[in-house]
């Protein structure tokens, strides 16, 4: 978990289409906020990105199926013999007015979402059983989650109850043009290695996707080119950054491997060139 005043300058983000204005807009009208899209896209990037131009702190938490309500909102702790109540992060965030992001939140067990339901209407609150307190959102605070809808059973698909009282903002992978924009300036390599990254990155998001469970986004193409910054051979690069962690299957690996050799240059364009 992070929480992180704005300060100093502003989270890298290229704007891909309108989620800025509409982000913007929702906050402003206290609606909570789902941002829908595959890993790596720059979801977490945007968020960091709205807060800093919001001016508000954000409280990041990374859902997993262990997270439990207590996790989010808060527990009593022991401390020297006594018992102390510890605010959670999303607690805290209700609390200091800050932009809460629930970071794939369908990995939170369904009870443990429920207790977002009054605080992501126009209630705006915040139920602690344990305190026998409800606390009304201070002002500024925002609910943004974000999930991967490819990616999920049907059974941790979010309810509707949930869904419906959000509004949702899709993400998808950035044009070529923007992306190689952004692996060039988030990696540090120059526009013919990032521009050769970002047709592989395509070609393969192209390709059937059996055995695959997700495809190459713009983290692994960064990824790739990081390495290469370092002196790897651009094939090398995308072999470790790119084909290992897409799959443990040799046979996918192997079908990825070909794609690299296919479309990247065995010699590296050299930085700078
Ligand atoms: P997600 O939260 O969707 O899994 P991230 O926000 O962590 O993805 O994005 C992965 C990386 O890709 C970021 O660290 C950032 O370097 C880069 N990135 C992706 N999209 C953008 C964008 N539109 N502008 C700037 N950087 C981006």
């Amino acid at each position: 978990m992070t929480s992180s005043a704005p300060r100093g300058t502003r989270p890298y983000y290229v704007s891909v289409d309108d989620e800025e204005q509409v982000f913007k807009a929702a906050y402003r009208q206290n609606m909570s906020i789902v941002l829908k899209g595959p890993t790596g896209c720059g979801k977490t990037r945007f968020v960091e990105a709205m807060a800093y131009d919001l001016g508000r702190p954000l409280i990041t938490v990374s859902c997993h199926d262990d997270l439990t309500t207590a996790d989010l909102v808060g527990r009593y702790l022991l401390r020297g013999g006594e018992t102390e109540w510890a605010d959670g992060p999303l607690t805290r965030a209700v609390r200091e007015g800050a932009i809460c992001y629930l970071d794939e939140v369908v990995e939170a067990r369904q009870d443990t979402t429920v207790v977002l339901h009054p605080l992501a209407d126009y209630r705006r609150q915040l139920p602690i059983e344990r305190l026998g307190e409800t606390l009304d959102a201070a002002p500024g605070f925002g609910l943004v989650v974000s999930y991967n809808p490819g990616y999920q059973s049907v059974l941790k698909d979010l309810k509707d109850s949930t869904r419906q009282r959000m509004v949702a903002i899709e993400f998808g992978f950035p044009s070529p043009d923007v992306e190689e924009k952004i692996v060039a300036s988030e990696a540090g390599v120059n526009t013919d290695i990032a521009s050769a990254l970002v047709r592989l990155g395509q070609a393969i998001r192209r390709v059937e996707t059996a055995g695959l469970r997700e495809v190459a986004s713009t983290r692994v193409l960064i990824a790739s080119g990081r390495l290469i910054v370092e002196g790897l051979s651009m094939r090398t690069a995308a072999r470790v950054a790119i084909a290992g962690p897409l799959t443990d299957d040799a046979l996918v690996a192997g079908g990825l491997i070909e794609m690299i050799d296919a479309y990247l240059p065995d010699d590296n364009v050299r930085q700078g060139d």
